[in-house]
């Protein structure tokens, strides 16, 4: 056991998971000394699939921040390295040994949005002394337990049903009880070509230079396994300030044209890798941004100004009111077997050059080589080009999810996993 950690005593230990980063959570109202906040990174969360490096900096990076955040705001944090793990098998191992060597009375967590952690926490083997109490992550905009009213376990739910639901229960973009507008969903207007005069207007994307050197030799010390290209400066946000300039550059400079070119592809541009795409995915999958937040940022640059259609803002809110909510809660309603599910019986292996984007295929090689770079692709790339792919090559699910989970920096499996196994590959029966 490592000689060098703390034996004072604290009443009580929380746990704050990687994707967890929610500065605005009540946990952090007050300051309370009798509290210790742990933030570990942790070997099991680095191999239950090959990630992507630069996914990986990303979390670690972002959950050193917000340990960092917390600090300066008073808090008792213990931000627990790879050094400071690798003698732990597991969480749960860790845990056992903080919560004794603290003499903590009560433990507790936010609950967690993978079924795999929430086993874990669920079953932790603490001494009886030790009360365990689990709170909402108060991220999302439906509360765990409102999912199965709007979502029905094992049907053939409507995205388009539940989103309507939401845009009234929310009151966004309503006029009394109709849609402002006049219609739900402009899903039609968000289909246009890139044409050549459209191509000079593309933004350059907001990226940041993070120095993640310390973590990929931390990674590389430690043997992790990992692929795509490592940045030693990375541009994803990793921080409520970054995340927050992110979102202000999107609404400013994409949100116009979101709409439109929502669908669109090409590759004949160097920034056609996003588009007008947000790139918030990351920030707002680590709860680094609230999904309310993000909406009503959108809402007020279309309400201010002249240039945003209501096709775009109404595509962007259909995305994260919508389709974020409501995999999301297709994901917990169907758990656990939702992960097994096969229904068209694929079962070929899938192809290796997912892993270094060598195919003549030119799609497929732009698709697969855009990801392994920025470890990003639009949905319409994830969707259309390679989620396709798998789809007609009848490509085990198992294997395209794993993929899919380790590719992108966004990746979780509440999210990817209805994504993946359901939209793409047809694995849920739809
Ligand atoms: P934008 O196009 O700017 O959209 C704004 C936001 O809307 C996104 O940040 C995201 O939070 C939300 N959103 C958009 N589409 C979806 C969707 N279908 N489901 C849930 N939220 C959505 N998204 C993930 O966050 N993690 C994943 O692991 C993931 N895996 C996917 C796998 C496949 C096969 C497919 C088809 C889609 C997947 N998506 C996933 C959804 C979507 O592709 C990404 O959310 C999006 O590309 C992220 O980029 P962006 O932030 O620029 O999105």
């Amino acid at each position: 056991m490592a000689a060098s950690r703390s034996n004072k005593t604290y009443a009580r230990l929380r746990l704050v998971l990687g994707d967890q980063l929610n500065l605005d959570h009540g946990w952090f109202d007050e300051v309370d000394s009798d509290v210790l906040y742990v933030i570990a990174e942790l070997g099991q969360e680095l191999d239950y699939v090959k990630h992507h490096v630069q996914k990986i900096c990303a979390f670690f990076a972002a959950m050193r921040r917000f340990a960092d955040a917390l600090a300066k705001q008073g808090h008792e944090v213990e931000y627990l390295d790879l050094d400071k793990t690798k003698e732990f098998n597991n969480l749960k191992d860790l845990l056992k040994v903080y919560c004794d060597q603290h003499a903590v009375d009560v433990f507790e967590y936010q609950r967690p949005d993978e079924y795999r952690l929430a086993e874990q926490l669920g079953d932790l083997g603490l001494p009886k002394s030790v009360e365990v109490r689990a709170c909402d992550s108060e991220h999302f905009l439906l509360a765990r337990d409102e999912l199965e009213d709007y979502v029905e376990r094992g049907k053939h739910n409507r995205m388009e049903t539940f989103y309507r639901k939401l845009r009234k229960r929310f009151d966004i973009l309503m006029d009394g009880d109709k849609p402002e507008g006049g219609e739900w969903n402009y899903d039609a207007e968000n289909r246009h070509k890139l044409k050549a005069d459209d191509l000079k207007e593309i933004p350059k994307p907001m990226t940041f230079d993070n120095d993640v050197g310390e973590i990929l030799e931390r990674l590389d010390r430690h043997d992790v396994e990992y692929f795509g290209e490592a940045r030693e400066k990375l541009p994803w946000p990793v921080d409520r300030s970054q995340a927050r300039q992110l979102l202000a550059y999107f609404c400013r400079r994409c949100l116009p044209n979101f709409g439109r070119f929502q669908d669109a592809m090409t590759c004949r541009h160097e920034h056609a890798w996003s588009l007008y795409h947000s790139r918030l995915s990351f920030a707002l999958n680590a709860k680094i941004l609230h999904p309310r937040e993000v909406i009503d940022a959108a809402l007020e640059r279309y309400r201010e100004s002249d240039d945003v259609p209501l096709s775009s803002v109404e595509g962007f809110v259909r995305q994260i009111l919508g389709w974020r909510e409501y995999v999301r809660a297709v994901y917990w309603v169907n758990m656990p077997d939702y992960a097994r599910r096969n229904r068209l019986r694929a079962k070929r292996d899938l192809p290796r050059y997912f892993w270094d984007g060598d195919t003549k295929m030119n799609c497929m090689r732009q698709a697969l080589g855009q990801s392994l770079e920025h470890a990003y692709a639009h949905h319409i790339q994830r969707l259309m080009i390679t989620g396709n792919f798998c789809l007609l090559a009848g490509i085990d699910p198992n294997q395209v999810d794993a993929w899919y989970l380790g590719v992108y920096v966004d990746a979780i499996e509440w999210v990817e996993m209805p994504n993946t196994r359901g939209m793409s590959q047809f694995a849920d029966g739809g």
